[in-house]
């Protein structure tokens, strides 16, 4: 038994395909991207739209499976922008009525978090996911998935995204700069977290600042290192309250070696096991959208055939019932 679970709350419009016990099989995807404009949400819609048929059927495809072994078709539900959600929901319903299948809309950040229990192994982590517009600290607490600490302003990412861009880097940035920081030394950053909280836009600005008078590698290094140590703090405060044993690091900025290397040492000092998602399955994708189905599914939830999106959806809406 398997299920064909559909992203597209944003740039990808992906189609996984996992076994009810968690093989994955394919993971298709096309992804909208514009140099200069960022997303626009039609734009978004029209490339989705375009792209949908011929993800899916590479899917079916590559994974060799015909219709009759699919038993679940799974869609985001949100969060995302309504245009982009509105084409995976049309093309699950259309799916589920031509062949019959049952259907189930879930949330896409909590998929975000399920699938890095499915490929680390992982039972009951705390979370800490890094991309470029989240940056959160989430664990499991009665029966619902409680973000306990998260950006006051931009994501880590969207902020080295944000200087790289005025610093000509290109992007994105943060590769760029992780390569340009290992050959700088620390200058001082404002460390700013509040509470279980950080913010960064201040820092991108005294990156500005810095780069009159700093070598670019120097503002580089005392970026990241200031940056990393807040979410180390928090992650580790995190670890301390709910007395977790396991720290999951998600998202784009987890490619950081740095960023690793300093997690790695505050849990090893602390007897936590730590892991990062592969960036295959870290990034928006259709497989998580698949296995949060079937979690879900095999929970006694679904849908039928007027479930509707829901774009504003929060990871702490979520019932966690499987
Ligand atoms: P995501 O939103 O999860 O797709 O992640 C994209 C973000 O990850 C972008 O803001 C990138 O700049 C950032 N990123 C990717 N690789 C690295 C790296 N090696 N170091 C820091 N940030 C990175
Ligand atoms: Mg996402």
């Amino acid at each position: 038994m398997y299920c064909l679970g559909i992203e597209s709350t944003a740039h990808t419009f992906g189609c996984g395909i996992v076994s009810f016990d968690g093989k994955i099989l394919v993971n298709e995807r096309a992804v909208y991207t514009s140099p200069d404009k960022g997303m626009i949400p039609e734009e978004v819609r029209k490339h989705h739209l375009e792209n949908a048929d011929k993800v899916i059927n590479n899917a079916m495809q590559k994974a060799k499976l015909s219709w009759k072994e699919i038993s679940l078709i799974s869609f985001s539900q949100g969060p995302g922008l309504s245009p982009s959600l509105i084409v995976g929901k049309n093309k699950a319903i259309e799916l589920a009525k031509e062949h019959d299948k049952p259907i189930i809309g879930i949330n896409h950040c909590v998929a975000h978090l399920t699938i890095g229990n499915l490929v680390s192994g992982f039972k009951d982590p705390v979370y800490l996911y890094v991309s470029g517009v989240n940056t959160q600290i989430v664990a499991l607490q009665n029966k619902r998935f409680r973000v306990f600490g998260e950006t006051l302003d931009i994501g880590l990412g969207n902020a080295l995204d944000k200087f790289g861009r005025n610093a000509g880097l290109g992007f994105p940035a943060g590769p760029k700069m992780e390569e340009l920081a290992k050959k700088g030394k620390y200058v001082e950053f404002p460390y700013s977290v509040k509470g279980m909280d950080v913010s960064f836009s201040g820092m991108v600005n005294k990156a500005q600042q810095l780069l009159k008078t700093e070598k670019i590698e120097d503002v580089c290094c005392g970026f990241q290192e200031t940056a990393f140590a807040m979410l180390c703090e928090i992650a580790e405060r995190a670890l301390a309250y709910t007395g977790k044993k396991e720290l999951l690091l998600i998202g784009g900025v987890a490619a950081n070696k740095r960023l690793n290397e300093m997690l790695g040492m505050m849990c090893e000092a602390r007897g936590i096991k730590y892991k990062i998602v592969p960036m295959e399955y870290t990034g928006d994708q259709g497989v998580m959208i698949s296995w949060q189905g079937l979690l879900e599914f095999k929970a006694g939830r679904k849908d039928n055939l007027e479930v509707d999106i829901r774009p504003y959806e929060r990871t702490d809406d979520v019932d966690v019932i499987w």
